[in-house]
């Protein structure tokens, strides 16, 4: 927990302020989208001016939810009174939009992601939450908002994403409460469940294919890593939205306990890791200077896809070798 206001201060500044930036970060994933939508309609129902802004194309596999207020345009508020950053606590998570956060009155943080240092003038940063979004709606019970079936939709969605559907460890009996209330607002558990983890396009399972044609398997078993290069998506006229979740089929192979996902785009490369029960995979992420969780990480290399697939199977073996000491 690295906090340096209660939930109570956060939703007082946000209750007395008249326009609000949401900054969910790059790479928008469900719960960053989630948690800021669901806070974004809250204040829109206080009247305030709130708006979401992002960087880059909202990924098609998330693009059902509720994206109203969402904006790429910076001046959409020229003075925000507050800025809040949802799901990431840093400025490379946020790179063409630092400026921007820099330039609100106050500035805030809400996360669960592990960190040494807090973010904004005022931060609540609690890597014990499987999801912002859980954050989230204990900030509107807070604010004594209503959650309408919308708003909680979008904090199911955030929940349902980072615990990729109540399966990983970050599971817990909060989590199952919250989602309860949840359930008591209306929302459609199916409809939602089927469109982030049953609605796989063809093409991305045809990729998954190759994917797996190319997976190496390391650490006496315990580790598999694989990529999807430039070539590959040409081949099959897919996109790295196409790759999404594919990291996932490395991970459930039975005995793996760590997965590297290796994403080739034109100036770098992405790194998805998944740890499956006791391993953490956020060691190797930060030791590429990116971060995550324990069992979810992530970083981006500046090389060629080969000798980034390297460096982190060195780094993966280095793991395994001091585990087996
Ligand atoms: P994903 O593999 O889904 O992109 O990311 C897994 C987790 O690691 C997410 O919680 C994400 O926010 C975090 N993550 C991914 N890439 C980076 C990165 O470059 N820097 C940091 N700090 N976190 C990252
Ligand atoms: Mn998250």
């Amino acid at each position: 927990m690295k906090s340096n206001a209660s939930l109570k201060k956060i939703a007082g500044l946000l209750e007395n302020a008249q326009s609000v930036l949401i900054f969910p970060h790059i790479n928008v994933d469900g719960d960053a989208l989630g948690s800021a939508a669901a806070l974004c309609r809250v204040l829109r129902n206080m009247k305030k001016d709130a708006w979401i802004l992002l960087e880059g194309e909202i990924p098609s596999y998330i693009s059902f939810m509720d994206t109203e207020f969402c904006t790429e345009d910076a001046n959409c508020i020229t003075q925000p009174d507050i800025c809040l950053c949802v799901d990431c606590n840093e400025e490379s998570r946020m790179p063409k939009r630092a400026d921007k956060y820099r330039a609100g009155k106050v500035r805030l943080c809400i996360d669960h992601h592990v960190t040494e240092d807090g973010f904004g003038d005022y931060y609540y940063i609690d890597g014990d939450e499987a999801a912002t979004a859980q954050i989230i709606y204990k900030l509107i019970l807070e604010m004594d908002a209503d959650i309408d079936k919308t708003i909680a939709e979008s904090i199911y969605i955030g929940i349902s994403t980072d615990t990729g559907g109540f399966q990983y460890s970050n599971t817990s009996a909060k989590t199952h409460v919250i989602a309860s209330k949840l359930f008591e607002k209306g929302i459609d558990h199916t409809g939602i469940m089927v469109r982030l983890h049953q609605t796989v396009p063809l093409k991305t399972v045809r990729l998954q294919a190759e994917i797996l044609e190319r997976m190496e398997v390391l650490a006496d078993g315990r580790a598999a890593i694989s990529y999807v290069s430039k070539e590959m998506l040409q081949e099959l006229s897919a996109s790295l939205d196409d790759a999404e979740g594919s990291v996932d089929l490395l991970r459930n192979i039975e005995g793996v306990e760590m997965a590297a996902f290796l994403k080739e785009s034109d100036d770098s490369v992405r790194v998805s890791m998944r740890a499956k029960s006791f391993s953490d995979v956020y060691q190797i992420a930060a030791k590429f200077g990116g971060g995550g969780h324990a069992k979810a990480a992530g970083c981006t290399l500046r090389i060629p896809l080969k000798e980034a697939v390297e460096a982190v199977k060195q780094e993966i073996m280095a793991y395994w070798e001091k585990q087996g000491k």
